[in-house]
């Protein structure tokens, strides 16, 4: 209807710079009114796809019936009682439900926390306490969080840790199976190779509380380990008592065509951690592990005021509901069928893009100075700019910033993703 963004979204830009400090960025700044799964309507009348999902957040769609009505007979009933101080069901329900559908038939147990940042920060709480040691060891390309534990977790200077040092101490960091990035010929297991000798060098594996892996690099690039990485990790961490943490929050709940990315090479994690497509977007996130880890934690020991709030357990009932209702694990993986052979053959044409990549919907494509493997991030720009002019919402990530991701919701109707991937075709042509 109007250029993207619009005068009515204008107007509310410079409110929002004159109220919201320039530290909260926005990627694409059309100040939304409704939305729907895979359509974003704005205050000028536009409408533009989505491939973001808020961020892996709204795979089931942004109003999803189920969890619209779950949340509307919630808060008529009650807001909040705060689940440590006078507990209710939803929360018990969404703890069971986890406690069966994550990797592996042990034992279990779940409780609830506001955000992904949370979610970690407590698994390492755990994993310190069950195991006595002090050290955390994270990857190459890691995405955590922003608080300070978690920042320090993540990999990537700018911009989430520039300024905000001294950073928290115990945590190492050791290389991540990359391929398109790694120099040898057999990147799983060199990786492994070095990443293991890292740690029993440097920190000493009996020092080491536990490993923190996301099962495919979500901020860092949506970069998937070389098969064999993770399980080789995962069998290290298992000879050497030391917690084997998956934090899934951007790969979880169906977004990479299993129900979660470690499925996919039968990796069977020791804590799990989950957000983002938790519950449709109402803040919720879960630390789901071993009960004999999780049950070392004395009484009173985990919590907070928020954590596994009513509305949030009831969309995320919803949330679960619609995965299996709609079978969206299987739409997942038909997403990435729509989208890899049509990226892939892109790739061919234009020698911008050095590689395609992900699994199910949730794809990255790389680009790069054409014939090299030099990073390109104003390509990217570039092409976002034209994708945004289109009304079509696309996201960046990589260590790099060379990376144009694709999160599609998984209820998005098929000609809507054939539309975006038209004007992402178009975008890059162009450039
Ligand atoms: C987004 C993300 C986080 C942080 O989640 P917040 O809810 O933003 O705190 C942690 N880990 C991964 C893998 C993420 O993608």
């Amino acid at each position: 209807m109007t250029a993207i963004p619009g005068p009515k979204s204008q107007e509310l830009l410079a409110r929002k710079q004159a109220a919201v400090p320039p530290g909260i960025g926005v990627t694409l700044p059309v100040f939304v009114t409704r939305a729907g799964g895979g359509v974003l309507e704005d205050a000028d009348g536009n409408s533009l796809i989505d491939f973001g999902s808020g961020i892996a957040v709204t795979s089931v769609g942004n109003s999803a019936p189920k969890v619209v009505d779950r949340v509307r007979k919630q808060v008529a009933d009650f807001t909040h009682t705060c689940f440590m101080v006078t507990p209710y069901e939803s929360y018990v329900r969404v703890c069971e439900k986890l406690n069966e559908l994550t990797p592996g038939d042990h034992e279990k147990r779940t409780f609830l926390v506001n955000s992904g940042a949370e979610a970690v920060e407590n698994a390492v709480k755990i994993a310190r306490h069950a195991t006595g040691r002090p050290a955390v060891v994270v990857f190459d390309h890691g995405y955590h969080g922003r608080t300070l534990l978690t920042m320090t977790l993540t990999a990537k200077n700018m911009p989430y840790k520039q300024g905000f040092g001294p950073f928290a101490p115990e945590v190492y960091r050791v290389p991540l199976a990359y391929p398109f990035r790694w120099p040898g010929e057999n990147c799983a297991e060199e990786a492994a190779e070095q990443a293991i000798d890292m740690i029993s060098k440097q920190i000493g594996a009996g020092n080491v509380a536990a490993v923190v892996i996301e099962p495919i690099a979500g901020e860092g690039g949506f970069i998937v380990p070389a098969r064999g990485f993770l399980p080789r990790i995962a069998e290290f961490c298992r000879k050497n008592g030391i917690v084997f943490v998956a934090d899934e929050v951007q790969t979880g709940f169906a977004r990479t065509g299993d129900l979660f990315a470690c499925e996919d090479e039968g990796v069977v994690p020791d804590i799990v951690t989950t957000a983002k497509g938790i519950a449709g977007g109402l803040p919720l996130a879960a630390v789901t592990g071993r009960a004999e880890i999780m049950d070392k934690v004395h009484s009173g020991g985990l919590g907070g005021t928020y954590g596994g709030n009513p509305l949030a357990c009831e969309a995320a009932l919803g949330v679960l509901e619609t995965i299996e209702e709609e079978n969206l694990v299987a739409r997942a993986r038909r997403i990435g069928e729509i989208m890899l052979p049509r990226l892939k053959a892109l790739q061919e044409r234009y020698d911008v893009i050095g590689d395609v990549r992900g699994r199910g919907a949730m794809i990255a494509i790389e680009l790069v100075e054409p014939g090299t493997k030099e990073p390109n991030p104003a390509a990217v720009q570039e092409v976002v700019r034209r994708c945004h002019a289109e009304g079509l919402l696309v996201l960046t990530a990589g260590t790099y910033g060379n990376v144009l991701r694709f999160l599609p919701p998984l209820v998005i109707p098929e000609h809507l993703l054939e539309e975006g991937l038209g004007i992402l075709e178009k975008a890059i042509a162009e450039l």
